[in-house]
This record gives C-alpha cells, structure tokens and sequence, in this order.
C-alpha cells in the first residue's frame, strides 16, 4: 500500500528503460472496437506504442484475453519466449482492480503442508509456500516434537494496525499544539466518531504523537475485523485529518503515511508497540521429545539460544531479529494465505525464548511476535488458491458470528508454527545436523556428488 501510483509506462517506456532492442511492427487496427481486432494486430498495436498495455483490460472487456495479447506483445517487443510460464489456468477476473495490473500470467509455487500442529487444544495443518527445500520438513518435525509434548498455546496479547500521518505547521509551538490537542481526553470521543463512521469494522483504539520540530507524526491504532486493515485504517485517518483541518486551518497535510506507522520497514516503533495482531505462543518440550525427535539434548538447546538468537543477535544489533528463523515460516504462510508478502519485515520480529524446567530435565519455549500482520478478507485473501489453503486452516472469509476471530486465530497459528521452525532449526544447529539435511532434500543427486 506504499506503491507508487504514477500513470504506468508504455511498453516502449519500460522497454527503453532495460535498454532491450524494441520491435516497433507496423499496423493498421481496422475493427471498430479494439476487440474487433486480431489479437496479433492488437498485441503489434500494445508494442509500436498506438494502444497502452495498462488499458487491454478495459478496452477489450476480458481480463484472460488482455493477459494473452499483453504477452503476446512483451514477447515480440523482447524477442524472448515466456514458455514455463503459464497463462492459462488462472482467473485474471479476480485480481482485477484488487491484486496485480499488466498481468501476463502467474508464478507457480509449491504449496507443501506441516502438522498436525496441536495448538490451544485443536489441531491444524499449515500450509506453507515455498521453494526452499527442508523447511517444509523441518517445520513439520517441530510439530510433531510439539504434538508429542502435549500442544502449545498461543495467546493473543494485542492488536491494532496503525498509520502514521505527518504534518506541517509554521512552528513547533503549533505542531505542540494538536498534539496536546489530540491527547486531551475530552477530544478522544469526537476523534473516534469521526475515525469509525468510515467502516463497520473499524474501531480507533489510541493516536500516539511524535513531534519533530514544526512536524508532528500522528501514529492511529485501530481495530480492523477480520482485514489485515492498511485500507480501513488510511480510510479513517484520511476523515481524521479532514476534521483536524478545520480545526487548525494552518495544518499543512504532507503525506497520509509518515513512515511512523511503520509499513513494511524494521522499526523500534513495531517491535516496542506492536502493529496488527500481537501474540505470545509457548510449550513445554519433554526430554524424550528432545532426544528422540529433535535429536539433540536441553541442555546444548538452551546454550544454543543464548549464544545465538540472544547474544549473536545483540552483537549484530538485532532490532526484532532474536530468532533462528521466524521469516521462513512467516513469508511461507503468508504467500500460502494471500497475505502481502512485504509485510514480512515486520511480521517476522521474534523473540525465542528457552529455558530449562522440571527441574531443567524438559524444555520450556517461546516465541513473542509483537507484528503479525494478516487478514482473511481483503487483498489476496479471496483468490481461489490463497482462499483454500485458509480454508484448510479453517479462517476462510470474514468470521460471521465474532468479526475479527478468524484473523486473530491466524496470526496464533503464525506464531506456533513459527516456534515449531524454532524448535527444529535449533535442534539441527546444535546437534550439528544441518549441513547434512540441506544436503539431502535440497540438492540434486548430480549436486551432491558435485558439491
Ligand atoms: P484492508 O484494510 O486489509 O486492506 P480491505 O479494505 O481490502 O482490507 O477489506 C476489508 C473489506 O472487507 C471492507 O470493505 C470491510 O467492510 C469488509 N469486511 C467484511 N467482513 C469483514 C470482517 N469480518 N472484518 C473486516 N472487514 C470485513
């Protein structure tokens, strides 16, 4: 939602731009309509620069049919084929307005599958997305370590995804000013009013202010349903400042986001407050578990932790990066999901915590992800792809009876599923395993014997 919505380029421009040698095939289109024409003609039209790509799907009334012609054109204007990947088998309909403009076809990901993930007493199957070979199998061992041990639990501490707006005013003094302004509780009423007349869903919980000089950053939370939520929270803050305006008629709007938010970058702000859903997700780990299963011992996993995701981790100065590998299983999730893959940045900060208990025989993990980011409705949630693999997780759509229950109870498998990673990349570490296994399931036999 940070894109840059400037008037797309013709396909000349984009092509000027790579430096690629563009074929300008010369043609008449006669038909009356654009689709009256042959799709060649159409397609020599998008590249000699007479038709815009961008506008097929309008001019020509069929999104499958505007992907075809704009390939077609990319492949005469490159010289190059776009064999392997595939056109057909994919609703270009749905992503429509919503998902992806100049579509010429899909990228195919193998969706694998790691469980039974036995969490809050139930058990789900987690499909993740993926090309890299091991993390699927590795995920699932970390199921199976915690499935043995009795489940994990995952609670919900937090949630409220936010935006930053920043303004200008002609001295600090003013700037002080709204912020004294918005943080005086006889106002806090009247903001939300106006904050939630602009969804049913949305609900402002807090507006923390930052000032800088003549500049105020204005961080709004709010309740977002079921919806990951960057729509529905711009929506309100956009009626937010309207409002203010009048009030402060020298209040100089420069951008609806600030970066204090903060989308889709690491920031202290995310992991000190939390953005979208923040949870907590723990399990105790028997020894037997922890030899048999993860092959390793408590003791080399609790110094493991230390050393690493602790220590290794304030020595590189981590910010939200106190884990092993939180991002592999949240950016698999999120592709499997239709969540928006950018917002892995913040999604993935994890802390992993390990400590010996029962008297240090067993193991006692947990992982805190204070931004975990998803929606099941909204975006790339409702393609038939993303929309099944909710489905098999049992979040599919808006939660009828409790709007905002499905969301959260994603972002509690995120957190489980990550400690399930956790827990088995650790143990690979330290039982000095992982070398081995990559060799294994993410190498060709022809590699291996290279290698
Ligand atoms: P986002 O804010 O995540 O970008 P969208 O604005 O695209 O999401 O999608 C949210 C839309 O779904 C809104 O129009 C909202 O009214 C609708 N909606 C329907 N049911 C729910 C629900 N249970 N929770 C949140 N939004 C819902």
């Amino acid at each position: 939602m940070e894109a840059d919505f400037n008037t797309p380029p013709t396909t000349c421009e984009m092509a000027a731009k790579e430096e690629i040698v563009v074929k300008k095939p010369e043609v008449q289109l006669k038909g009356i309509g654009l689709g009256d024409n042959e799709d060649g003609d159409i397609a020599a039209a998008v590249c000699n620069g007479t038709v815009a790509s961008y506008s097929l799907e309008s001019s020509l009334g069929d999104c499958k049919r505007a992907a075809s012609v704009r390939r077609t054109a990319l492949e005469l204007m490159t010289g190059r084929s776009l064999n392997g990947l595939p056109l057909e088998g994919f609703n270009y309909e749905s992503i429509l307005g919503q998902c992806c403009e100049m579509p010429v076809g899909y990228v195919q990901v193998p969706v694998g599958v790691a469980g039974p993930l036995l969490l809050n007493g139930s058990e789900y199957m987690v499909p993740m997305a993926t090309t890299e070979g091991c993390l699927v199998a590795s995920t699932n061992r970390g199921c199976k370590a915690i499935l043995m041990s009795g489940g994990a639990t995952s609670i919900l501490i937090r949630e409220g995804m936010t935006r930053a707006p920043v303004v200008r005013f002609q001295s600090a003094k003013r700037a002080a000013d709204l912020k004294f302004y918005i943080e005086d509780p006889t106002n806090s009423d009247s903001l939300s009013d106006i904050f939630n007349r602009t969804s049913r869903f949305a609900r402002l919980q807090d507006i923390k202010c930052a000032v800088a000089g003549k500049n105020l950053y204005m961080r709004f939370s709010c309740f977002t349903g079921d919806a990951m939520g960057m729509n529905m929270v711009s929506k309100g803050v956009q009626n937010v400042l309207d409002h203010l305006q009048i009030m402060f008629p020298d209040m100089d709007v420069i951008s609806v986001s600030g970066n204090f938010c903060a989308d889709k970058k690491p920031t202290a702000v995310n992991w000190i407050e939390g953005r979208g859903k923040s949870v907590v997700c723990e399990a105790i780990i028997t020894e037997a578990v922890v030899n048999k299963v993860l092959k390793t011992t408590v003791p080399a996993l609790l110094e493991l932790n230390m050393l690493k995701n602790l220590t290794g981790s304030a020595m590189a100065g981590a910010m939200g990066g106190f884990n092993a590998h939180a991002a592999n299983i949240v950016s698999a999730i999120f592709i499997a999901t239709g969540q928006d893959p950018a917002q892995n940045v913040e999604s993935s900060h994890c802390i992993t915590m390990m400590e010996g208990v029962n008297g240090g025989k067993d193991l006692h993990i947990s992982v805190s992800m204070p931004c975990i980011e998803v929606g099941t409705v909204g975006g790339g949630t409702q393609l038939a792809s993303q929309a099944a693999c909710l489905n098999m997780l049992g979040v599919k759509g808006a939660n009828g009876t409790s709007p905002g229950s499905n969301a959260q109870k994603l972002a509690t498998v995120v957190a489980a599923a990550v400690m399930a990673g956790e827990l088995s990349l650790m143990s690979a570490l330290a039982a000095g395993q992982l070398v081995k296994s990559h060799m294994k399931y993410n190498r060709s036999t022809k590699d291996v014997k290279a290698a």
